[in-house]
């Protein structure tokens, strides 16, 4: 069906109405994008026509808003949100929000593109979608917070709803702003606890979900040692770079299981110790309200350097954009295990590449977390609550055939990892759209 997939478009009058949809839309300048230039790789494989290829690659739908609202302080602030809708062939939109100074239109286009094709590579019946306020939530208190989640809700509320388009959390944002979102969102619809996932457990909330990214990369990381014939997980030493939910998660899961995280890093600092850090220790430290840095029962040094650290296994867990043209050479590892969403720019990769590192791809490293949000929107839709097993279970299953999946792939057209994962994802997507027809 796929192999024909080019001659179907072209041989119906489709190929016009694709014409229509994409020149109403707004041209980006692609180069920029970064998971673009990833997904025209895995295009060239598949040599779908011009036309389909931008309907793949630009969003369906963009909405950019101004939150006003007055601070703790009496001032009144203004602050620009996002929320950018990618595809939604495959089922309602999906993807989180995320609170940071760095949030463009750019950078959520790019990650609402990513969103569809990991929901596609985890075969869950979701399309893709992100969001985003341009902000630095630790300067806001409590109370800014919150109002700021609630005016993000009235902004965009007409767009979103439980078979639409289905919020989580992401970078700075968690359980507790998630109850705010799907509180506000039920004033306005009604209760409606399945228009966000992530939410507290006790507040129609998953149990597993909290710690499904980091869970779900370290059976990421099972199948991708198992495939290259590299032994076991407890067999390695890891470097993390960042400690918040994904990865203080895989640190703390990667520990339970007997393997040696040797240095992990946040914004406050960087600690190595060869001998594994007591990952349980460091947690209850910065449960406490102290921070990574003043750990003591590990080393410091800077935290610039935890790329470049010696290690088997690097898992970046923070920000996009990290490995780059001028540090990737120096990268001290065998594999890159991207739990963070597009850790690696396409220069960065190349170099990686080169190197003979193997990286494991962010659309399939983190779709633990969106996999369980999954999990959560079903027991919303249900009424019924999973046990944490069975959630837990259900994740290492979707996991373990989604990496044979892409393995496959990669085995067969002799592609790296993460071309394999976007033209299996790409496969998905497009037998979806073509089915469902253009008229
Ligand atoms: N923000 C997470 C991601 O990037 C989770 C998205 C979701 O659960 O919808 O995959």
């Amino acid at each position: 069906l796929l192999r024909g997939a080019a001659s179907l478009v072209k041989s119906t009058s489709l190929s016009s109405v694709l014409s229509s949809t994409t020149c109403q839309q707004k041209r980006y300048a692609s180069h920029a994008e970064n998971t673009n230039v990833f997904l025209k790789e895995a295009l060239h494989q598949l040599e779908y026509p011009e036309k389909l290829q931008r309907l793949l690659l630009t969003p369906q739908r963009e909405m950019a808003v101004e939150l006003v609202m007055q601070m703790d302080n009496g001032e009144i602030e203004v602050f620009n949100a996002y929320r950018v809708q990618h595809n939604n062939s495959r089922g309602p939109y999906k993807g989180g929000l995320r609170y940071h100074p760095q949030v463009d239109i750019d950078d959520v286009r790019s990650l609402a593109s990513l969103m569809t094709w990991k929901t596609a590579v985890m075969d869950i019946p979701f399309g893709g979608a992100k969001g985003g306020i341009t902000v630095d939530p630790k300067k806001l208190s409590e109370r800014e917070l919150e109002k700021l989640t609630r005016k993000l809700v009235v902004a965009i509320k007409e767009i979103i709803g439980t078979y639409e388009d289905i919020p989580a959390p992401d970078m700075n944002t968690d359980g507790k702003v998630m109850a705010w979102f799907f509180d506000e969102y039920s004033k306005y619809k009604g209760f409606s606890p399945g228009v966000v996932t992530g939410k507290p457990v006790y507040l129609h909330g998953s149990l597993g979900r909290e710690a499904a990214t980091g869970r779900g990369t370290v059976f990421a990381i099972r199948e991708l040692l198992k495939a290259m014939k590299l032994g076991r997980v407890q067999d390695h030493k890891y470097a993390i770079q960042g400690f918040g939910n994904v990865g203080a998660w895989a640190a703390d899961i990667l520990h339970e299981q007997g393997a040696k995280v040797t240095a992990v890093s946040d914004a406050t600092g960087a600690l190595h110790n060869d001998n594994g850090i007591n990952i349980r220790a460091l947690r209850q430290h910065m449960a406490s309200g102290k921070t990574l840095a003043t750990f003591s029962e590990a080393t410091k040094f800077e935290k610039e350097q935890i790329l470049t650290t010696p290690c088997d296994v690097l898992i970046p867990a923070a920000i996009g954009g990290v490995i780059t043209e001028a540090n990737a050479g120096k990268l001290d590892c065998k594999l890159v295990i991207e739990a963070a969403n597009g850790p690696t720019t396409p220069e960065g990769d190349k170099i990686l590449r080169e190197r003979g590192i193997t990286v494991l791809p962010d659309i399939y490293t983190n779709g633990g977390g969106v996999t369980v949000s999954f999990f959560e929107w079903v027991q919303n839709l249900q009424n019924f609550k999973w046990e944490e097993e069975d959630v837990n279970r259900k994740l290492d299953r979707k996991m373990t055939d989604a990496f044979q999946a892409i393995w496959d792939i990669h085995n067969e057209r002799k592609i790296p990892l993460r071309t394999a994962a976007f033209v299996k994802a790409l496969q998905r997507v497009t037998r979806a759209e073509i089915h469902r027809g253009f008229d």
